[in-house]
């Protein structure tokens, strides 16, 4: 399954709960623009390169669209288009004035020197530079961008519409980015999983986790969870994990990261597979690289009690089916890691008003936006019966489909 098919999946599932009648369901189901473009490039060495480029505008009846842009191999249009869909059910969660897109290349980065990334950045944004802006479309980062590309973004669009800092968000703290946004996604997980433990009576000191993925959101969670008392008892990254029942070292494994780039080899704990992380002895699971990563079979091997979706899409629907019967939580991606978006849009209304809030500010309000979404979708999930993850998709849609309506089509 595509990422594309698993969210139209999880989304016909709600719109059939909620009777919202097939032509609204189709109408909300189809993005409003897709783009594929050329994205060509001149390497180091002199030769051309050309890559595909995508962005898909999924909807914009609640307000501009926003996404990220990611750099990736596997990236193709029917993610990308998957991915701009949960962000509109995501900014419908929180109820941020947002429609949802994505953007990415289909490219492998870590193959590129530091001058052809901005070249392909730069390019990526002439190809697109028409269809996106502050009140159209806004970028962020997503997998393998950081807030150096999100300057480059910056630069490029302002070259062509004027100084548009409020094009993209996830910028540079020295170039109108916000405070706290670095943090943000793993911190709304933060928020999410302290509101869930107490609704579930489990004490979040001593809570054992395992994180799969340890990069900008795997890695500030686990530092995030181990501030709070928690345990984190497995990691992993692409090369490799570790793990150790009576919990990780969390300072020193950061300082093992910082010094080899990896989280494989850290002494603290036993050498382990990513697989081995996903069925950890643990109670609460953090998939945060990937999408996808957890299928049924992997499901059946998950012995936490909580799964929190850092990432996006990262449980397949037939996954989702295994934990429903064995009775694991799960918290799905577009309410677990909306803090990303949430601090993007804190960014966005910053740069709009010429002025900086401080970082206590941006978690202050983090947290209530995460505490709002959470206690809205765990009270349709109480009346109604239902997952968390359909009780979501039910207050997102009945959002989008109200806003669609009032608009008039
Ligand atoms: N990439 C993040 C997400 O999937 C956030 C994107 C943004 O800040 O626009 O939610």
């Amino acid at each position: 399954m595509t990422s594309a098919e698993v969210a139209n999946h999880y989304f016909r599932k709600a719109a059939r709960i909620m009777d919202v009648g097939e032509r609204i369901e189709t109408l909300l189901a189809t993005p409003v623009r897709e783009v594929k473009v050329q994205v060509s490039i001149e390497l180091d060495n002199g030769e051309i390169r050309t890559f595909q480029g995508f962005r898909v505008q999924h909807d914009n009846s609640r307000g501009p669209m926003k996404g990220g842009l990611r750099f990736h191999p596997q990236v193709d249009q029917a993610e990308v288009l998957g991915l701009a869909s949960l962000m509109t059910w995501k900014t419908a969660v929180t109820n941020l004035p947002y429609g949802g897109a994505k953007g990415g290349v289909q490219v492998d980065p870590t193959q590129l020197s530091l001058k052809e990334l901005e070249r392909l950045t730069r390019k990526y944004v002439d190809q697109v530079h028409d269809l996106i802006g502050p009140t159209q479309d806004i970028l962020g980062p997503d997998m393998n961008t950081n807030p150096q590309v999100m300057a480059w973004v910056m630069d490029q669009y302002s070259k062509y519409h004027g100084h548009s800092p409020a094009v993209v968000t996830g910028k540079p703290l020295e170039l109108y980015g916000s405070k706290g946004r670095e943090a943000a996604t793993a911190r709304g997980l933060q928020f999410i999983a302290r509101e869930i433990s107490r609704d579930v009576g489990l004490a979040l000191a001593g809570l054992r986790f395992a994180i799969h993925g340890f990069g900008n959101v795997g890695s500030h969670a686990a530092r995030l969870f181990h501030e709070d008392g928690g345990l984190i008892v497995a990691v992993s990254d692409v090369h490799g994990g570790v793990q150790n029942p009576r919990g990780l070292d969390v300072p020193a494994l950061f300082e093992h990261v910082r010094k080899t780039g990896s989280v494989r080899g850290f002494g603290g704990g036993a050498a382990c597979s990513s697989e081995e992380v996903l069925a950890a002895d643990c109670d609460v699971l953090v998939p945060a690289a990937l999408g996808g990563v957890v299928d049924a079979r992997a499901a059946q091997a998950v012995r936490a009690k909580i799964v929190l979706e850092g990432a996006n899409a990262p449980c397949t629907p037939e996954a989702d089916e295994v934990f429903e019967k064995r009775g694991v939580l799960v918290v799905p991606d577009i309410l677990a890691n909306a803090g990303g978006v949430t601090v993007s849009y804190f960014e966005w209304v910053q740069n709009l008003q010429h002025l900086t809030w401080d970082e206590e500010r941006v978690n202050t309000e983090l947290h209530r936006v995460m505490r709002e979404a959470y206690e809205k979708v765990a009270q349709i999930s109480r009346s109604r019966k239902l997952p968390l993850r359909t009780s979501a998709y039910v207050l997102a849609i009945g959002r989008v489909g109200k806003a669609t309506v009032l608009r008039g089509i």
